[in-house]
């Protein structure tokens, strides 16, 4: 990877051999290689040792995760806040995972939707509870360091299933407990765009 970080330097019309830039090959491969090592990462490995039975079924709320991604489209990060809520039934995660599943997903080339979908899937696969929801807000670094559509770079994803999408009494107590800096797109006003790869 090293080699092609100095070829691309020397295509952005830099001089690789200048003193700032000799040690950037190396840096760039480290910092790469962090930010795509969900790719790397065993889903059921994380979770299997965190599944528990209980007698539960409340709504469980993990608000505020903080996550990083990486468009797919530009290499240019997106970040934000995840929210999760899921009720159980029969089967809980460990809450300690939770921000661990949104990293390894996170920790790839993405676009938001297909990460707060791949988020919502695998909780659903993994403890089959009566509803799950995820709401990712991000800002997409691709749309507003270049210019394009400044005023919504940032964007709102939602991934509602069982409960959340047949009880709207349901979603909306989610909602409200997450208190959403913007509406979830379908329910309300649009909340922005994530990046559409149109340039
Ligand atoms: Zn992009």
């Amino acid at each position: 990877m090293q080699e092609i970080i100095r070829q691309l330097l020397v295509a952005l019309g830099e001089d690789p051999s200048r003193e700032g830039l000799l040690d950037t090959p190396k840096r760039v491969e480290k910092a790469l290689t962090f930010l795509t090592s969900g790719y790397a990462a065993d889903v059921d490995a994380t979770l299997n040792n965190a599944l528990f039975s209980v007698d539960y079924n409340e709504m469980v709320i993990v608000r505020d995760i903080d996550f990083y991604s990486l468009c797919e489209h530009h290499l240019l990060p997106f970040f934000g806040k995840c929210h999760i809520a899921y009720i159980p039934q029969g089967r809980v995660l460990g809450l300690s995972k939770i921000p661990r599943l949104v990293d390894i997903f996170a920790r790839r080339l993405q676009i938001q939707e297909r990460l707060t979908n791949q988020i919502a899937e695998t909780i659903r696969e993994k403890i089959d509870p009566l509803g799950v929801a995820v709401v990712m807000e991000a800002t997409h670094l691709c749309m507003s360091m270049r210019g394009v559509e400044k005023q919504n770079s940032f964007a709102v994803t939602s991934a509602m299933h069982g409960a959340f999408r047949t009880s709207s009494r349901t979603r909306m107590e989610f909602l409200e407990l997450i208190k959403l800096r913007s509406a979830v797109p379908g329910l309300g006003e649009a909340g922005g765009h994530a990046c559409l790869a149109d340039e």
